[in-house]
Formats: structure tokens, C-alpha cells, sequence
């Protein structure tokens, strides 16, 4: 491809929606810096370019969790949303909107588009039977149940998988069936559900041609999709409704139905755009029904199924515009391994900001392990620590800061170009890049990218060395040689700027003002500095790491900041003053142990108190009868692991001696804010271990 090939084009491009329960991660900004350097280096080709995002709002957990916080479901939302900018700018992120899904663009479009799809006769409704939650009055998405494992009846397992010995059943298989969110006995009732008939063969077709186009998607993902369109079972009919209480939006003619939040979650792609164009006085209708927009979603391997089979299948049917492509990449990993926070290996991507790291590192690093595959990228702190100082820094920024001073303090910034002709060798060499760089970039291959680059600044750090400029700099004699070897040098670190420019856009704009020009774009490639042009002072560009940073980006961070903002709403109402200070040797008489709730039941007559019997590794059972039996059942706590004063005079009560107390928390006011929570250690705690 050349430069003159590129004819300007017009493209919508997506991230993934994240759920709103929570605050970014690393992952979440991985992909958006994948995305943003693609969408900047679109931009810089001069093409047009509309990059949209949104929260991803609906559905029970976050109805469950606004509950929990005593908010409304948007409340709980525009909180989580409120927080997201710190981390878009931080990273440089060059969104045009932020929308949600809540919004009611979304509304509007999902409720249009399942009206188009029912007039097709897509839709089709069936009743299914599914447990109930008696005392919450609603059906139990498969999460909020768990109970013993069918299999081996191992404890707490959730309804769909057994966490000890891997067995796969349906929640209705488990024994003992519990309710997590009232400890009920859910009941099986029946519903009516409505579906998307994706089995329909004109839906098949369709996905058949637009998933194994061979020019379409990534071959490991054809493969995936190859493999659920040619499987033995088929598609599937896919349940897009819930029965209310939902947060979501409702069903049309379909009183009590809401859909389903991945219905919803990817047409707020669409209620994004719709928003950003009635913004900014465009026509949405018309750029969609325009047959040259091309339109592309980024997003994780986890949600492949989604964005190439129902997705597509819902536009096309629906008469919108069918994606040009999804592009999917892999997670992210910490030297080889899941990120963990109990580990001490999860990056917070705030904590990475807070501790003063460049983003644009992280741009790099990210940018430099990237390809066009669906690959794991893995965060290595020494490779990081490498890729910056050597690469970056060591080839890449240092030609700027050996050529720059002399110009300004022999020169008085004035560059020496007349030998920069079409037949310039030195020239010809970083310009012939150009093209194949382009297109690694619009392949996404933007290790390989980075890779050509560097390798050009291994030649312009050849032709410093050949050249010493520190030693010419010393002669006055030499000034007209001394002037041009380091304009050369200032010219191709213009170039080698314009290359790197998509990842590193704030850098860029240094650079721009440095070297006194307008904004790169990248036919600029071909436009030389002009003779006797005058560039400003040189200015520090950017700092190395320093390995301690990489220490203090892994500690374990006691309350991190990021996740304080998502718990603001979490917080009690009023506090109860905080208790006269004490000396360590106060708080050392009272011994804290873990312990290992052996046994669990209620207590005959009582209707405030549980017995627990407790392990603390002493070689004996103690009995204690502990008042939380308004908040937890009994199979609830076996098994599990949690907090008691250990050294507590025995106290004999009505039902018996309790040797101990469990520790729980409560509000100041137990009426405005009920709730008991007992404590439970992080993973690794083992029953007896002393806690101070
Ligand atoms: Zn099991």
C-alpha cells in the first residue's frame, strides 16, 4: 500500500462495553490502548474516524449490587461512570463519546431492532422452568445459586460448576439448593421467555457466509466460529428475556419481560454513535445507511461468541449495517501467569498513574508485545524495565537530546537542510519505511511495527557514531559539517517521531513544539524540515524507568484508591465515634485466630443464635453460640474460615457454655441499616494462625 493508494475512508470503531459493577482494570486498558493506537493511526492517514465507548449497565448483578449499596441502579451506575475519565485521560485514550447503555438511544434502538427481528419472525416465545427465590420474589440467574456438588457433594458449589472437581451440571441437579442472596430454598417455577431464532436457516445462511469469509476474521477465531456454526448441536435459539426485577430495558408488548443485558450491551455501540452524532450535529441514520462506513469492534476472546454470531445476526436481520470485522485479543499476564491480587501480581492501572509512571511506557510495552493474533500479552517488570530504557529511551530519545543542544547553542536553532533532496540516501532510507510500516500498523501487527522502527534507529545511531558530533562540536572549523550531521539527526528523529506517533501522542506533540512544526500527519513522512528552519531549545523529553517503581506497581496495596471510588456508595451512613485510644500492648491482650467453622446449626428455642463449632489447630472443637442468625443459614458458614477472639473467658448461656466469640460487623443503627457480616480471611489464612 502507498500513500497515494489511501483515499480517505470513513470508520466507527468500537471498544467492548465494561460492566459497570466496578472500576477498569489492566485488561480493560489493554484493549483500549490496541484500539486507540489503531484509531490514531487511521487518523493520521487522514481518514475519518468515530471511536465510541459506553457502560455496560444492565442486569442483575448490578441490580443486586445498587441494592446492596442502598442506591438506585443508575445511582449505583453514574457513580462507577464518573470514575472512568481519570482513567481514559491517564492513558490517553482518544474516545470521541462515553455513552451507557442506560441511555435512551439504547432504549430506542433495542426495542426497534427486536420489532424489526419479530416482523421477520425471528422471535419466539417458550416457557421454561427455572428456580425461584420465595423470599426475594425473583428468578435465580444461575450465579445466585449454589448448594453441594452433585458429584463429589463438596460444599458452596455454584449452580452450573463444581470448583473442586471440575463436574459441569444444571443448577437444578445440585443437592441442598440454596438462594445466595436470602439463603432461601429456591422452588422451580415456570415462565415464558422469548428467543432469537438463531437456529432459523436463513440466520445459518447468513452466519456462514459473513463468520468463514476467508478475508474476514483472525483464522483462531474462524476456527471457533467454524466450529459452532459445523458442530453436531448446532445453533442454538438464544434467550434474550428476563422476568422482572430486572434493570434493563423492556420487552415490547411483553409486560414483566425485560431484555436479556447482552441483547442490549452491544447495540450500545450503536446508542454511542447515536449520541455522539446528535451531539455534534450528525446524521446517524445516513452514515449507517452509507454503504462506504466501515465498521469495527475490538474486543476480548471471552465475548467471541457473542460479536460473531448473535451480533451480526441481529443487525443483518434487523437491516443495519453488519460489522466489517471484530477484532479479538488474548489477556493479559503477569510474568507467565493469571494476575492475582491475593498474589501480589495485579497492576492497578490508577496506582500505576499515582505512583508518577509515564502511560506512554505502558502504550509502548503494550504495543510492542501486540500482533494480529489472539495471544495472551504478558507483562514482564524486567522486560519492561528493558523495552523502555534501551529501546525507547536509549535508541529513540537519545538521538534528540545529542543533536538538539549543539543546533541551539552553536546555531542559534537554526537547521542546515539544503542537502535533504529527493536523492538523499540517508533520507531515502527512513521515508522507504513508510509503507510497510503502515501497514503493519493497519494489521495490527504492531510488535513487528515497532520492531522496523527501532531498526531504524539502530542506523541513525550508526551514523551518530560515525559521525561523534560531540567531537566535530569541539572545532570551530567543522561548524557547517557540525550543523548538518546533527539537522540530519533532527530530521530523521521527525521522522522516526511520525512513526511512533499513534503510540505515543503526547511525546508526538513534544516533538512537534521542539521542532517548531504543525501537527505530523503522515504524508509527512516526504516533507523534510526546511533550510534555515528554527527549532526551540531543547527540553527533557521523557524520564527512564526506575526499577522501584516496578516494586511499588506490585506491592499489595492496602485500600487502593481505584477501588475506594467504586465502594463510595458503599459506605455507612453514620459511623459510631471512633473509641478512646489504646497502646499495642492493650490491643496484644486480645488473641485473634483464624478458625475453621467445622460445624454449623440452629439452636432449639433461640431465635437470635447460631452454635459454630470452631477449629483454631488446638487439637480440640470449641463450642460457641454466636447472635448472627438473622443473617446467615447454617450451610451457609460450614466449611468455611473466619475470625474469633480466642482468648476470651468461657461464658455459660442459656443453651450452654461458649467458649469464644466470632467476630461480625453492624451499623450504628441497626434499623436504618441492618446487616451482620462476619469476617472471612483472604485465601492462605489457615485455622490458628494469630492475627495482629
Ligand atoms: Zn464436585
Amino acid at each position: 500500500m502507498t500513500a497515494a493508494s489511501s483515499a480517505p475512508r470513513q470508520l466507527f470503531v468500537t471498544t467492548a462495553l465494561p460492566y459497570a459493577n466496578g472500576p477498569f482494570h489492566i485488561g480493560h486498558i489493554m484493549e483500549y490502548i490496541q484500539a486507540d493506537i489503531w484509531v490514531r493511526f487511521m487518523r493520521l492517514r487522514g481518514h475519518e474516524v468515530h471511536f465510541v465507548c459506553a457502560d455496560d449497565a444492565h442486569g442483575a448483578p448490578i441490580m443486586i449490587a445498587a441494592e446492596k449499596a442502598g442506591v438506585t441502579p443508575q445511582d449505583f451506575v453514574a457513580n462507577i461512570a464518573s470514575g472512568r475519565k481519570a482513567y481514559l485521560d491517564g492513558f490517553h485514550i482518544s474516545f470521541d463519546n462515553w455513552h451507557s447503555t442506560d441511555g435512551p438511544e439504547n432504549h430506542f434502538l433495542s426495542q426497534e431492532i427486536y420489532r424489526r427481528l419479530r416482523a421477520k419472525g425471528l422471535i419466539a416465545t417458550r416457557t421454561i422452568d427455572q428456580f425461584y427465590d420465595p423470599v426475594k420474589n425473583m428468578f435465580l440467574p444461575d450465579r445466585y445459586i449454589k448448594g453441594e456438588c452433585p458429584k463429589c457433594g463438596a460444599q458452596d458449589q455454584y449452580g452450573d460448576a463444581c470448583e473442586v472437581c471440575s463436574a459441569v451440571y444444571a443448577p437444578t441437579e445440585l443437592k441442598k439448593p440454596y438462594s445466595t442472596l436470602t439463603g432461601a430454598t429456591p422452588v422451580m417455577k415456570s415462565s415464558e421467555h422469548y428467543f432469537f431464532k438463531l437456529s432459523d436457516p436463513q440466520c445459518v445462511e447468513f452466519l456462514r457466509a459473513w463468520a468463514l469469509d476467508a478475508e474476514r476474521l483472525q483464522p483462531e477465531v474462524a476456527n471457533k466460529a467454524r466450529e459452532w456454526l459445523e458442530g453436531d448441536s448446532g445453533l442454538g435459539d438464544w434467550d434474550i428475556s428476563r422476568d422482572a426485577p430486572y434493570f434493563g430495558i423492556e420487552i415490547p408488548d411483553a409486560p414483566g419481560k425485560y431484555f436479556y443485558v447482552w441483547l442490549d450491551a452491544p447495540i450500545g455501540y450503536l446508542a454511542s454513535l447515536k449520541n455522539y452524532f446528535a451531539r455534534t450535529g450528525r446524521d446517524f441514520d445516513a452514515f449507517l445507511a452509507d454503504p462506504s462506513t466501515e465498521q469495527y469492534h475490538f474486543i476480548g476472546k471471552d465475548i467471541t461468541y457473542f460479536h460473531t454470531l448473535f451480533w451480526p445476526a441481529m443487525l443483518k436481520f434487523a437491516d443495519f449495517k453488519v460489522p466489517n470485522n471484530v477484532f479479538v485479543h488474548g489477556f493479559i499476564t503477569v510474568s507467565g501467569e493469571k494476575m492475582s491480587k491475593s498474589r501480589g501480581t495485579g497492576i492497578s492501572p490508577l496506582r500505576y498513574l499515582d505512583i508518577g509512571m509515564n502511560p506512554e511506557w505502558l502504550r509502548y510495552y503494550i504495543a510492542a508485545k501486540l500482533n494480529a493474533r489472539v495471544e495472551d500479552v504478558d507483562f514482564n517488570p524486567d522486560d519492561f524495565i528493558a523495552r523502555v530504557n534501551s529501546d525507547l529511551i536509549g535508541k529513540y530519545i537519545n538521538i534528540a537530546s545529542r543533536a538538539a543542544g549543539f543546533i541551539t547553542k552553536k546555531f542559534d536553532g537554526k537547521l542546515s537542510m539544503a542537502w535533504a533532496t529527493q536523492d538523499d540516501r540517508f533520507l531515502s532510507q527512513l521515508r522507504g519505511a513508510a509503507d510497510d510500516i503502515a501497514a503493519l500498523y493497519e494489521a495490527r501487527e504492531y510488535g513487528k511495527a515497532l520492531r522496523s522502527i527501532m531498526e531504524l534507529a539502530d542506523h541513525v545511531n550508526a551514523y551518530v557514531d560515525a559521525n561523534k558530533p560531540w567531537e566535530l562540536a569541539k572545532d570551530p572549523a567543522n561548524n557547517a559539517r557540525t550543523q548538518e550531521v546533527c539537522s540530519r539527526l533532527l530530521e530523521a528523529f521527525r521522522i522516526l517521531t511520525l512513526y511512533l506517533k499513534p503510540v505515543l501522542p503526547t511525546l508526538a506533540e513534544q516533538v512537534e513544539s521542539l521542532l517548531n512544526i504543525a501537527p505530523l500527519q503522515w504524508g509527512d513522512v516526504y516533507n523534510a524540515l526546511p533550510d534555515q528552519h528554527i527549532v526551540q531549545a531543547y527540553a527533557h523529553l521523557m524520564t527512564r524507568v526506575e526499577p522501584k517503581m516496578l516494586d511499588d506497581l506490585f506491592e499489595p496495596p492496602a485500600a487502593p484508591a481505584e477501588e475506594n471510588a467504586a465502594m463510595a456508595v458503599d459506605t455507612v451512613g453514620a459511623i459510631e465515634a471512633i473509641d478512646a485510644e489504646i497502646k499495642i500492648d492493650d490491643f496484644m491482650k486480645i488473641d485473634l485466630r483464624i478458625a475453621h467453622i467445622v460445624d454449623c446449626a440452629h439452636v432449639e428455642g433461640s431465635d437470635k443464635l447460631l452454635r459454630l463449632t470452631l477449629d483454631v489447630g488446638e487439637g480440640r472443637l470449641r463450642n460457641v453460640f454466636s447472635g448472627i442468625k438473622s443473617a446467615y443459614q447454617p450451610e451457609q458458614l460450614k466449611g468455611k474460615l473466619t475470625v474469633m477472639v480466642a482468648n476470651l473467658a468461657p461464658r455459660k448461656m442459656k443453651f450452654g457454655i461458649s467458649e469464644g466469640m466470632v467476630l461480625a460487623a453492624s451499623a450504628k443503627d441497626e434499623k436504618a441499616e441492618p446487616g451482620l457480616y462476619i469476617l472471612e480471611p483472604w485465601p492462605g489464612a489457615k485455622p490458628g494462625m494469630r492475627i495482629r
